[in-house]
């Protein structure tokens, strides 16, 4: 045991009727994004069934902003990692208030997961991996249990292991959507201005991808924007977008 709760493989048959099902809605669908595309999913194909995943972070305000006016209702996720910036928590709150989201369920890590592991709050610094697993991965996990679809704001131009996302696959036993997935940066900046949306205050002082603080720097030049996050690190993703388990690996 190491004293945390361990994620359980979905069954092999549930794995290969989501990788079959992805299949599907890409043929009808591959060739939408963005709104269309979310809306779809949202009023039709995974209508009750699906949550959006959002770190109110740099740009995360333009997938809020498009999933408010089809369903101000829909469910959005938001892991409060405990880490985070105090900035983004008052973001969330403005946002969800302009925006009229109803439904924004803020999660935090369970303290029987954190354990022995991390009485100091210092794991980031000895486990980063670890950290993420308790604070992020695992509860989410358990707020995606009542979903089976989901929706998250990643782009290709975001680089390292994004640089391949499709805005439909197959990920641990549920449909998730990228809507913006085709997106350029430019084109964000673009919808921000269009839509009226204000920016997460830390984005004035250089921070183009932000996550908890004591992994996210300021960035500055030519750097990509995810180059401020776990600097220094092998390490570029938390872990939430990682397929765990896929029909592949049966
Ligand atoms: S980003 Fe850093 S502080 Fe946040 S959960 Fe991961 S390791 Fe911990």
């Amino acid at each position: 045991m190491n004293g945390f709760a361990e994620l359980r493989r979905p069954e092999s048959a549930k794995l290969s009727a989501i990788a079959a099902r992805a299949e599907t809605l890409r043929e009808r669908y591959g060739e939408l994004d963005g709104e269309d595309l979310l809306r779809v999913m949202l009023e039709w194909q995974h209508k009750g069934r699906i949550a959006l995943v959002s770190s109110f972070g740099a740009e995360a305000a333009v997938l809020l902003d498009m999933v408010a006016r089809i369903d101000p209702a829909t469910p959005v996720i938001f892991i409060d990692s405990g880490k985070l910036f105090h900035e983004t928590l008052s973001y969330r709150d403005i946002l969800v208030q302009r925006l009229g989201l109803t439904d924004v369920r803020s999660i935090e890590p369970a303290l029987f997961d954190l354990g022995g592991h991390d009485p100091d709050g210092a794991l980031w610094q000895r486990n980063p991996n670890l950290c993420c697993y308790l604070r992020k991965v695992l509860p989410l996990e358990r707020a995606l249990s009542e979903f089976d679809a989901w929706i998250t704001g990643r782009k290709r131009d975001q680089g390292g292991e994004r640089g391949d996302l499709t805005t439909i696959e197959a990920a641990d036993g549920r449909i998730r959507f990228n809507p913006l997935a085709n997106w350029s940066t430019d084109k964000i900046n673009d919808s921000f201005k269009e839509r009226g949306l204000p920016r997460h205050p830390l984005s004035d002082e250089g921070y183009a991808s932000i996550g908890c603080a004591p992994c996210t720097v300021p960035v500055s030049g030519d750097a990509g924007a995810r180059d401020g996050r776990w600097q220094g690190r092998a390490k570029s993703e938390c872990g939430i977008h990682h397929a765990r388990w896929s029909s592949n690996s049966l």
